[in-house]
């Protein structure tokens, strides 16, 4: 181990500050409440704190460039000239202006598309390359670099989306154009890093995770390509090719890359990737980043496992420095644990936020550089020694009863559904909604006071049930079959649950980006998960209490539940997802005993729970299908269990919706302009559906004859006894006058459809 020393680095942190006064910043200023210049100079301020913390946190790599005023893949669009014509200005520089209308459309252009950034809960802006050609308007990492240079003096490691992950992400172009239109950014990329070099930069840090993201092994030549032309254009600036949020997926070929350093996430791919260190070795004169502190996260590392950790990697890595870091960007986790006062201390001191994993970092540097510290790791064993002691004591329990608990209904579906059409006596494409309706500004405002204790539980319950019986009104009304009780009650389709099961907690200040100035609060599951009373038995049974008609009982599912929370770490995550499933197969027999026999079991985020590695995807649908049935198949077969989720892509996981085994089904089409149903044209598809036939997310009001074409389309290809008519989400952002017109159009339109068969 002689001649190995380590250097602290960080490969990005939060943009938000402790308070989100990021966010603050940017609504003022789309607000026009803030001018642009106090608005720069703000931010700045920001921006500098940011680097100043790291340094003080002990980091010694500190990466620059990483900021941003929305979006970093929507900078480096900007930065490559690649703005779509209809957001042109004639301005050399692009100007904030556009650069916001870009991300968040205007009254004449709608935005550019938004989606996930890999398995995250982050979006980014999808650049389009079909109609520009790239140029460089600004060398924004040099910008930043000579900025904390110069204000703080600090040597910054400029960070970089690398050009294949860039194009990888992009959309504009033909597969078979990728080789060529790589050549047109590979000198801009030059231009930047020699700008950098003779500046002085040292390292720099360019990501590229789609190398981990099941990369095609024949695109590797490109690869090759790309950082032999940095290695011979700029020979003096070190490049460290980033990787994270799973293991390499051609540990050879990434390796051998003519750069200097290698960046590995050994949290999210531990096995794989230390399983390759170990055959493989790692090549000499290369540094490696060892990505070992879970930048994705929010549990307090255990300093003694991963300095055993890092003792079996370093038997394997030749003489040289190399980087302690996060296994990714600190973006996807809370900034500090600090400001949370609420949270119990034993689970508060468990945690750990992007400050908090700064100082994990420095720690286990120093510790391998031969200056343990033993207090710290003293005091970090007595915290897992803690925690251990007050919590996570009923699993056995629990997976005894998930044991018993059956994973398939007693009948198939062909023989329930007998069952079911003689209970219900539902006419021909019977119409229903998928849940929420409209959460306005006095529902929020009631929840609020209720919360601060400015309303009495008795106040806040009649105020509900209110709710509820205007909107079974106007559900008769409009002559709707299958009715629901809105949802006014709940705040959040995880949060709700979430508050009322043994094992999650919810953070004051536990902010993290999902896109834009928009941030979420995910809830931490620190606890074995389990049902203590039911949750929603009391609204819908007022609600049923209130109809002939059946009303739908709602509730959010355990993959769901599990995707939108920080996980424990200790134990697999499916049995996480089990432990949920068996706390809502409580529920819903509650229901059933309450006379609500209609349950539907919301799965919105089934698909983005989907491993970034295509070969893992059957393991993970194996698991989150078994967990959905273990909540919902210990029920009588009369009961009708229906599921939901609002997306289009299907045909790729046609196999894992047929196996939930749901009686009914509604999907997202609105939106896909008919391409689902194609998909339903091949694929055989025999229980029941309800293709969304109106696009909730606009509050135009669709006409009854456009929702007649939508429905005779998908009868086309599904037969008729099978179809349910449905908007394709849920109604909460919506207004009740656009919600109310919307909805008797769609039932007008089935009627007469009905008519007609
Ligand atoms: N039942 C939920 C609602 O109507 C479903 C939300 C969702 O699909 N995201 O709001
Ligand atoms: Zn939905």
């Amino acid at each position: 181990m002689m001649g190995i020393t380590w250097t602290s680095s960080n490969l990005g942190y939060p943009r938000l500050g402790e308070n989100r006064e990021w966010k603050k910043l940017l609504e003022r200023l789309w607000k026009n409440e803030l001018d642009e210049e106090t608005f720069l100079k703000e931010m700045k301020h920001l921006r500098l704190n940011h680097l100043k913390k790291q340094k003080a946190k002990g980091i010694q790599s500190i990466p620059v460039g990483d900021f941003t005023f929305y979006d970093h893949m929507l900078d480096t669009a900007v930065m490559f000239g690649i703005i779509p014509r209809r957001f042109h200005s004639t301005d050399k520089k692009i100007s904030l202006s556009t650069y916001f209308a870009m991300a968040r459309g205007t009254a004449e252009a709608p935005a550019c598309e938004m989606t996930k950034w890999f398995n995250t809960n982050y979006h980014y802006i999808v650049p389009e390359l079909n109609e520009t050609i790239p140029t460089l308007t600004e060398n924004k990492p040099l910008k930043a670099y000579l900025e904390v240079k110069e204000e703080l003096g600090i040597e910054g490691k400029p960070v970089l989306i690398g050009p294949i992950t860039f194009l990888k992400l992009s959309k504009g172009y033909k597969k078979e154009s990728f080789g060529s239109l790589l050549q047109k950014f590979v000198p801009l990329y030059v231009k930047i890093l020699q700008e950098l070099e003779e500046a002085g930069a040292a390292w720099i840090q360019i990501d590229e995770p789609s190398l981990n993201a099941s990369f095609p092994i024949e695109d590797y030549f490109f690869v090759q390509k790309v950082y032999e032309t940095f290695q011979r254009e700029v020979p003096n600036i070190s490049i460290m090719l980033q990787t994270y949020f799973e293991a390499a997926d051609h540990y050879t070929k990434l390796v051998s890359l003519p750069v200097d350093g290698i960046g590995l996430d050994f949290v999210h791919g531990w096995e794989k990737n230390i399983q390759a260190l170990k055959t493989e070795g790692f090549p000499a004169n290369k540094s490696l980043g060892v990505g070992l502190i879970d930048g994705r996260n929010v549990w307090r590392a255990d300093l003694q496992k991963k300095h055993s950790e890092l003792e079996l990697i370093t038997s394997y890595l030749p003489e040289g420095n190399h980087f302690l870091q996060p296994s990714s960007s600190l973006l996807h986790v809370p900034v500090s644990t600090n400001s949370e006062r609420k949270l119990s201390p034993v689970l508060k001191d468990s945690l750990s936020f992007a400050d908090e994993k700064l100082e994990e970092i420095n720690s286990l540097t120093n510790m391998l550089n031969k200056k343990p510290d033993e207090k710290w790791l003293e005091k970090n064993q007595k915290v897992f020694q803690r925690f251990a002691e007050t919590f996570r004591q009923q699993s056995e329990k629990i997976t005894g009863e998930k044991n018993k608990l059956p994973s398939k209904r007693s009948l198939p579906f062909s023989e329930r559904k007998t069952h079911q059409d003689n209970k219900w006596k539902l006419p021909l494409l019977p119409t229903t909604t998928i849940g929420s309706f409209p959460q306005t500004k006095e529902v929020r405002l009631e929840r609020r006071a209720f919360r601060k204790g400015e309303k009495s539980i008795n106040e806040y319950q009649t105020f509900i049930q209110n709710k509820i019986k205007e909107w079974i009104d106007i559900q008769e009304e409009i002559g709707l079959d299958v009715l629901v009780h809105g949802e006014f009650e709940r705040n959040d389709m995880v949060e709700f649950f979430g508050e009322k099961l043994n094992g999650f907690a919810f953070t004051e200040n536990g902010w993290v980006q999902s896109y834009g100035s928009r941030c979420v609060k995910p809830p931490i599951i620190y606890d074995d998960v389990a049902f203590e009373h039911p949750m929603t038995v009391e609204e819908t049974r007022f609600a049923q209490s209130l109809t002939e008609k059946p009303v739908k009982g709602m509730l959010t599912g355990p993959v769901t539940i599990l995707n939108w929370s920080f996980e424990r770490d200790d134990i697999p995550r499916e049995e996480v997802a089990y432990q949920i499933a068996l706390a809502l197969s409580y529920e819903i027999k509650a229901l059933e005993s309450a006379g609500i026999e209609m349950i539907q079991v919301d799965e919105p985020a089934l698909r983005e729970g989907l491993p970034l590695k295509r070969e893992e995807w059957d393991r993970y649908l194996n698991w989150a299908v078994h967990a959905f049935r273990l909540a919902t198949s210990n029920v009588k077969p009369s009961t009708q269990i229906h599921t939901h989720m609002c997306y289009s892509e299907f045909h790729d996981m046609i196999e894992a919706i047929r196996a939930l085994d749901a009686d009914v089904i509604s999907i997202e089409t609105s939106r896909s302009h008919g391409e689902l149903i194609e998909a339903f044209e091949t694929a055989i598809y025999e229980k029941e559906i309800g293709l969304g036939i109106y696009d909730i997310h606009s509050p135009r009001i669709p006409s009854v004859g456009e929702m007649k074409e939508m429905i005779e389309r998908a009868l086309r290809v599904l037969p008729a006894s099978l179809f349910w008519i449905n908007p394709d989400c849920g109604l909460k952002t919506r207004n009740k006058e656009e919600t109310v017109k919307s909805l008797k159009n769609m039932v007008q339109a089935a009627e007469e459809i009905r008519e007609s068969h």
